[in-house]
């Protein structure tokens, strides 16, 4: 099993990137490439195919370095292509925002304009993570334009990957926001395991996930671990063990995946807005329907809770959702489907 979006094709050339004529000989390169990111959405064929567009300088009029973000050097044989080139060196990220309006009119005929996890299923792995980089650094200096310390406008120095404010000279660097996600599990006196998995009231009918919730400051993970599941659910876990992680800029988070052993089983979810939480065995979860392909449009950034971060919005999809009874897993693109899959085959757990 491979987690979406974590599979970085690019080698972000950190060091090089500072180097401001490393910098604009990549930039001015004919085999260079450019991610164009619009109001958080990413550029696609009009076809159906999916097939992201990354476009070369000279379709880009006029484009400025200081408006570009590098995201990194293609590793060898693997990550996107051109159309028109084989040879793809270096990506860099770009704003649509930040385009001439000759260019914006030339990519609105160009493609479709769609949110990076209605195009998940189809993309490859490789595209999927190379678009959620470009996602996320967009967002992060569309959020960041002035300084936090004297208010004055910021920007973007180090090739998009830090902010100067204009005037105290203060540098911000991209944030991602720790949430912690975890697979509950415990092992009842009728000799079942059963995991804890609660459910949204927003989410689409039937669907269940793995609780999860941001790291307070001054908070290991594992704290965070214990805590979460302790409010959402009033059960009380221990010995939570790390398992991996999974970038998820919804805005701006990174997904770190857990698995702990609950000491006690009855659920009380009237102190959080958990609208459901419930035990359920491996036999239950077979049963439950994957959501690979379901209709999703989770990209809320106005949420500062990272459950509905994970799964907002959710939209049910007329045409794959047929039986609104139905349990259901967590959009097979995210850790939560992962960690419930991998309790399932029991390569993750104690029970
Ligand atoms: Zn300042």
């Amino acid at each position: 099993m491979s987690l979406t979006y974590a599979n970085m094709p690019l080698d972000r050339c950190s060091n090089q990137r500072k180097n401001t004529r490393w910098l604009t000989s990549e930039f001015n390169h004919q085999a260079t490439l450019f991610c164009i990111i619009n109001d958080g959405m990413s550029l696609f064929a009009d076809d159906n195919s999916f097939t992201p567009i990354y476009l070369p300088k000279s379709q880009l009029d006029g484009l400025s370095i200081n408006s570009c973000i590098y995201l990194g050097k293609k590793i060898l044989g693997k990550g996107p292509q051109s159309t028109e080139s084989t040879n793809v060196r270096s990506l860099f990220a770009v704003d649509f925002e930040k385009l001439r309006f000759s260019s914006q009119e030339h990519l609105l005929n160009l493609g479709q304009w769609l949110n990076l996890r209605e195009a998940t299923p189809n993309l490859t792995v490789l595209d999927a993570s190379v678009q959620a980089l470009a996602k996320a650094l967009v967002y992060w200096h569309n959020t960041h334009q002035f300084c936090g310390k004297c208010g004055s406008p910021s920007r973007s120095v180090e090739a998009g990957h830090a902010r100067r404010c204009t005037e105290c000279r203060n540098m911000t660097f991209p944030r991602t926001d720790p949430a912690v996600i975890m697979l509950v599990e415990h092992l009842f006196p009728d000799g079942i395991a059963r995991c804890l998995l609660g459910r949204n009231a927003k989410w689409r009918a039937g669907m269940y996930s793995t609780l999860a919730g941001f790291v307070d400051p001054g908070e290991t993970l594992e704290e965070a671990v214990i805590r979460e599941v302790l409010e959402e659910t009033a059960i009380v876990v221990e010995n939570p063990q790390y398992i991996t992680s999974q970038p998820w800029p919804f805005p701006a988070s990174v997904m770190l995946g857990f698995t702990a052993v609950a000491t006690s089983t009855t659920i009380d979810i009237t102190k959080d807005d958990l609208e459901d939480c419930q035990w359920f065995s491996r036999e239950q979860l077979a049963g439950f329907a994957t959501g690979a392909n379901v209709g999703i449009n989770a990209d809320s950034n106005a949420s500062t809770n990272v459950e509905t971060n994970v799964e907002t919005n959710v939209e049910a999809n007329a045409e794959t959702i047929d039986d609104t009874h139905q349990f259901k897993l967590s959009s097979g693109d995210s850790i939560s489907s992962y960690l419930i899959t991998a309790w399932k085959n029991k390569d993750i757990g104690q029970y």
